[in-house]
């Protein structure tokens, strides 16, 4: 008959106070010597937002407000895009590549005002552990990536060399992008709890990877032609859609930090 030993979790009392990280390890009060918060709130397993950090989420919501202003702006390089290689085709080899120009500036102000956003959002909550740390590092790469990258379109903008090169880099980072903004906040809404957001989380990141069936074919060889104008027009309807999407979550995360705040008040000793 197998005997099944119950171990205390020994690394459970490393973790520290919730609000004002205070060790608890040789602590034998019920409320948090520093801050007088609820030890079993910070020591207990229950990660759901309204019980989080209630600035987190705050800053979370506000970074979320500059990813949308951000998706917004992010429309107009690629609007000046598909007027420069479908409408643009008539006028002359010199109005394409101002078209171009503007819209590699346009595009280097996208990346660098979404990414700032990102970084506000992919703050650390100063829990443990730390379940949302490889997202973050994740993010935080192709954050800096993307300015980089940015700072490349904007030396380029004027220069008519280059194009699809840039073009291509544009939408690997565009993509890579999506993905950690998608993947971390796919994490939160499991935290929420929210299924039906984790699961449009879940879906939106295969939207961008549509378009590199045409780069990577072996999936789909079929359509690589109908692809083709697809890769192009997707952004115009990813922006959209995810700027709807962090609308979504930057109001559930204020409502969740008013409903954390009552929270902590509550399990937060009067006396100390
Ligand atoms: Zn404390």
């Amino acid at each position: 008959m197998p005997v099944t030993i119950i171990k205390s979790d020994k690394r459970a009392r490393e973790k520290p106070c919730l609000r004002c990280e205070y060790s608890l390890r040789k602590i034998d009060s019920t409320h948090c010597p520093e801050c007088g918060l609820s030890v079993w709130l910070s020591l207990s397993n229950n990660d759901g937002l309204e019980w989080s950090r209630a600035e987190w989420l705050r800053r979370m919501a506000l970074g979320l407000g500059v990813m949308t202003v951000a998706q917004g702006f992010g429309m107009i390089p690629y609007a000046l895009l598909l007027i420069a290689m479908f409408g643009g085709q008539a006028s002359s080899g010199a109005a394409f590549f101002g078209w171009v120009s503007v819209a590699k500036i346009c595009a280097a102000v996208y990346l660098i005002a979404y990414h700032i956003g990102l970084f506000i959002v992919t703050g650390s909550e100063r829990r443990y552990p730390d379940r949302l740390k490889g997202w973050r590092i994740g993010s935080w790469v192709v954050g800096g990536i993307a300015m980089l990258f940015s700072l490349l379109l904007l030396v380029w903008a004027t220069s008519p060399r280059g194009f699809w090169l840039l073009h291509t880099a544009m939408n690997f980072v565009v993509l890579a992008s999506a993905l950690v903004t998608l993947g971390y906040l796919r994490l939160l809404a499991k935290r929420i709890p929210n299924s039906t957001l984790a699961k449009i989380c879940a879906w939106m990141m295969l939207v961008p990877v549509l378009p590199f069936l045409k780069v990577f074919p072996i999936f789909g060889l079929y359509i690589i032609m109908q692809s083709l104008w697809l890769a192009e027009i997707l952004p115009v309807i990813y922006l959209p859609l995810s700027a709807v999407l962090f609308v979504w979550f930057a109001v559930l995360f204020r409502r969740a930090a008013t409903s954390a705040e009552k929270s902590w008040a509550a399990e937060t000793a009067i006396t100390r």
